[in-house]
């Protein structure tokens, strides 16, 4: 049975708590458990892509679970995927940038040749708080001399206004204040 967008975004889940006291975690994994369902999401996303009216070469997806449906989105749109890592799991030549995570500095990686000089990007995401991440994603394209054309998310908290800290464009499906 198709699903409406609708339907899919009440399908994320909330749980207090997780993974320590005072976080309430947002859980989009029983999309994943209809195939209909996260089709829908992934045609939502590469329309928003489309509407952009600009050429996309390479979707960027965030370890880790920008990597369910980021190679999903890169298919359908018929672009590359690069995943972006936590530190030392990339083989080859990388580029690096450290961040701040909430109890202290993080590394995210890109392989060097993920993407080219010039090369437009979109990057995915399941969630924007801090805008941490995403901002370290921004600074690993721009090392590459690409250009990030949006950063998609499902969930965005707008609360924590993660978008004021990145230079490119968001969209989120569901905004929580
Ligand atoms: P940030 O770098 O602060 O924007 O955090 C975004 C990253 O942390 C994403 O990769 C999310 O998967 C994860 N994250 C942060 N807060 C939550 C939350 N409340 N529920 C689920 N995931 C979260």
């Amino acid at each position: 049975m198709p699903y409406t967008i609708e339907q899919v975004k009440a399908l994320v889940r909330e749980f207090p708590d997780f993974p320590s006291k005072g976080i309430l975690f947002r859980d989009i994994f029983p999309i994943f458990r209809h195939p209909e369902a996260v089709e829908c999401l992934v045609d939502h996303f590469v329309e928003r892509i489309k509407e952009l009216g600009q050429r996309v070469d390479v979707v960027v997806g965030l370890d880790a679970r920008g990597f369910l449906f980021g190679p999903l989105i890169a298919i359908k749109l018929g672009v590359a995927f690069a995943p972006v890592r936590k530190r030392g799991k990339l083989p080859g030549e990388v580029v690096s940038v450290t961040y701040m995570k909430e109890y202290g500095p993080d590394v995210f990686e890109m392989q060097a040749d993920a993407l080219a000089a010039g090369q437009n990007v979109v990057i995915i995401d399941d969630l924007l708080a801090t805008g941490g991440s995403c901002k370290a994603a921004e600074d690993l394209v721009a090392q590459l001399k690409g250009k990030v054309l949006l950063s998609a998310f499902v969930i965005s908290l707008v609360g924590l206004e993660g978008d004021k800290k990145l230079k490119a464009p968001v969209y989120a499906l569901i905004e929580c204040y």
